[in-house]
């Protein structure tokens, strides 16, 4: 049985692929070890399957970790950029997944969404590479939303406006945003409970509280709570962020566009929701299509879409995170046509960034290369 290692597995990325692996019985397929970057020593999990190792690997031991086949790291790009470069100096040649950006980019990497890029998987897994990353998360659950339309090459350039789960930043930062939405409610919990509210009165305390030296942001250095951030990761300092960047750069890659790219921008912004990234996207087809038959292509671009048609009830009813959260759905609704160009689409798309966003992709990686039984 090939050695797996895992690394980063209380995260957020890390508790959702475990919690997966689970559902799908992925862990029988091959010999499991757990490493960790905070409590090497200490017990495993109390998870119902079986461990090769004793207590918790260290996840800083290169040794340790060069003896596995392949190694999963949902611990983010700081471990890898500690880790990688020195696993592959003394000569590791194990496989290794990762969800962090550091490497996707990289000549070579991969980044892997096979219900989109299987054929690319097979090639570079056939040329040597070694080294595959999951896709950003908004970049992910778009290509499943649109896979349709771009497995018919009808795509001239999309803008994606995101509206991003605070989930997406890590485990504390969804604490942070729970702590402070407590916050927001103790600081007007009086006035809610009587009748006679002063609405502007409760606004204007609730304000104060988000404004206040004691609300906690140390995670998102401001409220979200109550309130949204339109800026999400790196400044580039050209007007870009970096998960602006991603968009375009990540598209391309992933569906292995080298000439001509697709044009993918928008803004990135982070709202007060648990999980699930929801995007506006405006596309421009290279041909005038019929509003049913663009249905038919969005509808039946693979099996995880869930089309909900753009009436008003099923719209606000089935399009939310609070519908999508937890599945491996790809809601898709509000396609129109939009009355600035004939050529020019709406489409509201909301997708678990947790799960076709970040876990999935990677899972489905390691059981390719499991069944691809070469795993060095
Ligand atoms: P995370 O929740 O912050 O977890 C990363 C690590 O932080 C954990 O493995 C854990 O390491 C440590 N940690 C510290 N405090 C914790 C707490 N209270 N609960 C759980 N873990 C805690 O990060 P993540 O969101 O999973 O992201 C991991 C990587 O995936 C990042 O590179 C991220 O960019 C990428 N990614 C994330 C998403 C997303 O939606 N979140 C989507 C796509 C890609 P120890 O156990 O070793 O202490």
């Amino acid at each position: 049985m090939r050695k797996v290692g895992f690394i980063g597995w209380r995260g957020m990325v890390g508790s959702v692929l475990i919690k997966r692996m689970i559902e799908e019985s992925d862990f029988s397929d091959f010999d499991s070890y757990f490493f960790s970057t905070s409590q090497a020593g200490q017990k495993n999990p109390e998870w119902n399957i079986s461990f090769k190792n004793e207590t918790l690997i260290d996840a800083f031991d290169i040794q340790e970790l060069s003896k596995m086949d392949i190694l999963m790291s949902c611990q983010g790009g700081e471990y890898t950029s500690k880790v990688f470069s020195q696993l592959r100096n003394i000569k590791w040649e194990g496989h290794w997944i990762d969800a962090a950006s550091t490497l996707r980019m990289k000549e070579d990497s991969l980044i892997v969404l096979d219900p989109i890029n299987k054929k690319s998987i097979d090639k570079a897994y056939d040329s040597g590479i070694k080294n595959w990353v999951g896709g950003n998360c908004t970049v992910s659950l778009m290509l499943l939303a649109i896979s349709g339309l771009l497995e018919k090459n009808l795509i001239d350039w999309v803008s994606s406006m995101t509206y991003q789960a605070a989930s997406g930043a890590g485990a504390n930062n969804m604490r942070e945003l729970l702590i402070q939405m407590g916050q927001i409610h103790s600081s007007v919990s009086d006035d809610l409970d009587g009748h006679n509210l002063n609405i502007l009165d409760v606004d204007n305390k609730a304000l104060q509280a988000m404004n206040s030296e004691k609300f906690q942001k140390s995670n998102f250095q401001v409220p979200l709570a109550g309130n949204l951030i339109p800026w999400i990761d790196e400044d580039l300092n050209n007007g870009q962020s970096r998960e602006e960047w991603k968009g375009q750069s990540e598209t391309n890659k992933i569906l292995a566009i080298d000439f001509n790219p697709i044009k993918v921008d928008g803004l990135c912004v982070r709202i007060a929701t648990m999980r699930s990234h929801c995007q506006a996207l405006t596309l421009k087809l290279n041909k005038n299509i019929p509003i049913e038959e663009i249905n038919d292509i969005i509808a039946n671009g693979n099996e995880w879409i869930k089309f909900i048609p753009n009436k008003k009830e099923q719209s606000v009813n089935l399009l939310s995170p609070a519908q999508v959260s937890g599945k491996l759905n790809i809601a898709v609704g509000r396609v129109r046509k939009l009355d600035i160009d004939q050529n020019c689409i709406s489409i509201f798309t909301v997708g678990d960034q947790l799960l076709w966003g970040a876990a999935e992709p990677i899972r489905r990686m390691l059981k390719i290369l499991i069944n691809k039984g070469n795993s060095k």
